[in-house]
C-alpha cells in the first residue's frame, strides 16, 4: 500500500519534475488547478497534498482554506512547494493550513528528505523508500 499524493502545479516542467521524484516512492495524482485539485483531494482521499501558490483562477491559499473547511479533506497534510519566496508568503500558507514548505527552484537531491521532514511518520512508512 503506497503512499498516495496529489500533486497540484499549474507548470508542466514542475509536475513534470516532482512527478519523476516522485514516481517510484508514491502514488501519484496530478492537477494543473485548484478546481481539479480540490475535486480529486475529495474523490480520491490522498495521504498527502503538494500545493503550488502561483495558480491560475484559484492560488494556494484560497485552495488551501477550501480542503482546510472541507471536513473529508481537512486532515490532508498539506505541503506548499512555491517560488513565492518573499517574507510574509510562508507565514501565510502555513496560516493557511500547510504543514511545510518547500522553496522552488525543486533541489532533486534534497526534495524526498524536505518532504519527509513534514510528514508524520506513518506517512512516510507508506513510502517505497529505499
Ligand atoms: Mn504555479
Amino acid at each position: 500500500m503506497s503512499l498516495r499524493i496529489l500533486i497540484i502545479e499549474d507548470n508542466e516542467q514542475n509536475m513534470y519534475m516532482l512527478s519523476y521524484l516522485l514516481e517510484d516512492k508514491c502514488q501519484i495524482l496530478q492537477a494543473y488547478n485548484g478546481t481539479d485539485g480540490i475535486h480529486l483531494a475529495l474523490e480520491k482521499s490522498p495521504d498527502v497534498i503538494l500545493l503550488d501558490i502561483q495558480l491560475p483562477g484559484m492560488d494556494g491559499y484560497a485552495i488551501a482554506g477550501e480542503l482546510i473547511k472541507n471536513p473529508s479533506t481537512r486532515g490532508i497534510p498539506i505541503i506548499a512547494v512555491t517560488s513565492y519566496a518573499m517574507v510574509g508568503d510562508k507565514e501565510r500558507i502555513m496560516k493557511a493550513g500547510a504543514t511545510g514548505y518547500i522553496e522552488k527552484p525543486i533541489d532533486p537531491d534534497n526534495f524526498i528528505s524536505q518532504m519527509i521532514s513534514f510528514l508524520p511518520e506513518n506517512l512516510v512508512n507508506k513510502m517505497n523508500l529505499p
